[in-house]
């Protein structure tokens, strides 16, 4: 029997890291999605909900913003910034960690001057690059994943701000539950568990002061102590869950409309259909192929996910799509992240492939890799 199962209804894997999938074979996400299509979801109540919520953003800062959105400048960031201003009627600032210049691409820099230029105030927070490299560098080497520590300053970053600015309202994009299916998330708009999901590693830098990190060094990466999150009073909330066509695709429309920049590479070089995510920098498309190595899905898994569920795509149809795009990757990404890394490619694809999951990859007789998955 497989190990890799994906979920009858949608293509969810089952490798996927703390995925839900029920004894018929049904991940999280098409159980909530059943639940969506009996009527079940109360619209006006959320909207009751997150003007509550608004409300209490106004009453409790002690500064003149009313909230903090985290913004990258691309579709997800963009929406939220505007939902908050132009729906809650909020005086957002927004708040932005900056890869470094090395990293960085011109898109990516662009995207977030023009959010800014739509009327907001942004505070950026760009994080010592020598350090940057050499967690980059240890991760890959340690967990065969480039962003545990960066993921981890994008997360930490808002809060130290909202803590240091006296704002204790937080916004989030969506939650990981209703997206993938993650089970260990709570279900509703509250993201104060954020910093116990699968990517944060419990949001404790300290991990890496064995490899020679000061405490200083980390300051950004580690998530803020929890007293000091409980005595700002912070309240952390996913505002997708209250954007009633909340989806990575109708953001993106909703943002390109309004001058975002979006990738043109063909799908088969960047493991990515559309090219609307994670504009600011090409690195992910590598940990995209990566992760594929290590649990036989990327990003096109998810891209076609959330297409199969608001229907606009056959489970077939979307399969089709995983078999021929998932995973790719140019290798001139690959060039450009082990030069960065200052790392020979070898050794990337050792480390890869020493990561590859044995009970999922078998080689053929040309020596390829073979991913042997139960549809
Ligand atoms: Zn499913």
């Amino acid at each position: 029997m497989a190990k890799m199962k994906l979920c009858k209804r949608c293509a969810n894997p089952s490798t996927r890291p703390n995925v839900y999938i029920d004894d018929e074979g049904v991940c999280g996400v098409c159980r909530l999605m059943e639940q969506n299509q009996s009527g079940n979801i109360d619209w006006q109540a959320r909207q009751h909900e997150i003007n509550e919520i608004a409300q209490w953003g106004i009453d409790n800062t002690r500064n003149s913003y009313d909230c903090i959105v985290t913004v990258s400048g691309g579709k997800d960031s963009m929406r939220q910034a505007f939902f908050a201003r132009d729906e809650l009627g909020l005086n957002p600032l927004l708040v932005s960690a900056v890869y470094p210049p090395e990293e960085l691409h011109d898109r990516g820099a662009e995207n977030l001057a023009n959010l800014i230029d739509h009327g907001f105030d942004c505070i950026s927070i760009s994080l010592n690059p020598q350090i940057f490299k050499k967690l980059m560098q240890l991760c890959f080497q340690r967990y065969s994943n480039i962003f545990n520590a960066s993921e981890m300053a994008l997360y930490a970053i808002p809060i130290h701000t909202a803590i240091a600015y006296h704002i204790p309202l937080v916004f989030l994009g969506e939650n990981p539950a209703h997206t993938i299916g993650e089970k260990h998330g709570k279900l509703d708009g509250d993201a104060s568990q954020m910093r116990n999901s699968n990517t944060l590693l419990g949001g404790k830098a300290d991990i890496f002061l064995d490899a020679g990190f000061s405490p200083q060094d980390l300051h950004f990466y580690n998530y803020p102590p929890h007293e000091d999150v409980e005595f700002a009073n912070l309240r952390l909330v996913y505002l997708g869950y209250y954007i009633q066509d909340w989806s990575g695709w109708n953001n993106a429309e909703f943002s390109i409309d309004r001058g975002l920049r979006v990738r043109n590479d063909p799908p088969e070089f960047t493991g990515d259909l559309w090219g609307f995510t994670g504009l600011d920098e090409d690195f992910r498309l590598v940990n995209q192929q990566i992760k594929y190595a290590k649990f036989g899905f990327g990003h096109v898994t998810d891209q076609v996910m959330e297409k199969i569920h608001d229907g606009s795509l056959s489970r077939e149809e979307g399969l089709e799509l995983v078999r021929k795009y998932d995973g790719k990757c140019h290798p001139k990404f690959v060039k450009k992240l082990c030069d960065y890394l200052d790392l020979p490619e070898a050794e990337f694809w050792r480390v890869v492939n020493a990561a590859r999951d044995r009970d999922i990859w078998k080689q053929n007789e040309n020596g390829e890799w073979e991913l042997i998955v139960e549809y």
